[in-house]
């Protein structure tokens, strides 16, 4: 594969940026790639893991010269991130994101972006519950989608340019439009997210059945729910502060739909809960011949990569 940008920054150092650096590098795609992450730690960890050709201390020194420019940190930091690098991008540049939701970013960032840089929001649906330098992987993105949400009078060529670049590290790109991402993720990944957190918090606060119980009899189902919600605090807090409505909107479908599966269950009403099991069921096997999952009764649970989620 050729070169597509020269040189590639990397603005935070975890699962996501990570990912994409050893993804880039098996690609051949990018030149050279720099990253920096926040804390001494983790630039030292991701040193001495060679996660980048070159890590440095600071953002401003990252973005220098960068033909792209990817900002990988929390959706909340994302306004703070650009207007620290938003002096020294060079002419041209390309600024991406990887941040989950898209309209709130698109905010954060848009006011910051200097005369003749192009910004192009994006977000890669593809990730696991792992967290940190020590989390990526190159495989992280095959065969996953990987939406852009560009503005409206955003340079066709440079989104083009963009898109080869994500192919190049093995996903799909889809554009959309960032409210419907953001209501479509909400559906998802962001409510079944809160859902697991919510199911997991239940079990932690029942008395009648002990921790033991919990943990040993997890492989009925609870487990699967404590994979999601082990995922990462602040990346998520970040997530529900910042898609609000499209997630409230979720929820309150999500409770109506539950309280017609309550009074069903205390009616003695087998058929309309074997009707929707049916149903739901079908949505399973529509992922699995869509290539997103496999059909392996304990998916993911084996050798490594780690099991994917969002
Ligand atoms: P991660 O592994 O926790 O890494 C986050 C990185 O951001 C770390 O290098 C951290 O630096 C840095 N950071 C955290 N807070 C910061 C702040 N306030 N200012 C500057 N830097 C900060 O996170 P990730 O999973 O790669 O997620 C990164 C982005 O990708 C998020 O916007 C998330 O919404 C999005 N995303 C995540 C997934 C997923 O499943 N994980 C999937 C798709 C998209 P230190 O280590 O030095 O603290």
């Amino acid at each position: 594969m050729s070169v597509v940008y020269n040189k590639v920054a990397l603005i935070g150092l975890g699962l996501i940026a990570g990912s994409i650096s050893l993804a880039a590098k098996r690609a051949g795609s990018a030149g050279q790639i720099t990253g920096t992450a926040r804390s001494a730690r983790t630039r030292s960890i991701a040193r001495d893991l060679r996660l980048c050709d070159v890590i440095v201390d600071n953002s401003a020194s990252a973005v220098r010269d960068a033909d792209l420019v990817i900002l990988c940190v929390p959706v909340g930091a994302m306004g703070k991130v650009m207007s620290e690098i938003k002096p020294h991008l060079k002419r041209g540049a390309v600024v991406t994101d990887v941040g989950s939701v898209k309209q709130e970013v698109i905010e954060l960032v848009a006011p910051h972006l200097p005369e003749g840089v192009h910004f192009i929001p994006g977000h890669p649906l593809a990730g696991t519950e792992q967290s940190g330098p020590h989390s990526g992987f190159a495989e992280l993105f095959e065969n996953r989608w990987w939406l852009l949400t560009p503005l409206p009078d955003t340079d066709s060529h440079e989104v083009s340019r963009l898109r080869r670049f994500i192919r190049s590290l093995g996903a799909n790109v889809e554009d959309m439009e960032p409210a419907h991402h953001d209501l479509v993720l909400a559906v998802t990944s962001h409510t079944p997210h809160l859902i697991a957190y919510t199911m997991v918090g239940v079990a932690d606060h029942l008395t009648r059945v002990t921790e033991s119980e919990i943990i040993k009899y997890s492989a009925a189902g609870f487990r699967d729910f404590t994979r999601i919600a082990a995922s990462d605090p602040t990346m998520w807090r970040d997530v529900f502060l910042n898609n609000k409505e499209a997630v409230l909107d979720i929820l309150g479908r999500f409770t109506e739909e539950l309280f017609v599966l309550q009074r069903a269950i205390r009616m003695g009403d087998g058929e309309h809960l074997h009707d929707y099991f049916t149903r739901t069921r079908g949505i399973r096997r529509g992922i699995i011949e869509a290539g997103q999952d496999t059909a392996a009764p304990d998916f993911g649970r084996g050798p490594k990569p780690p099991e994917r989620s969002q």
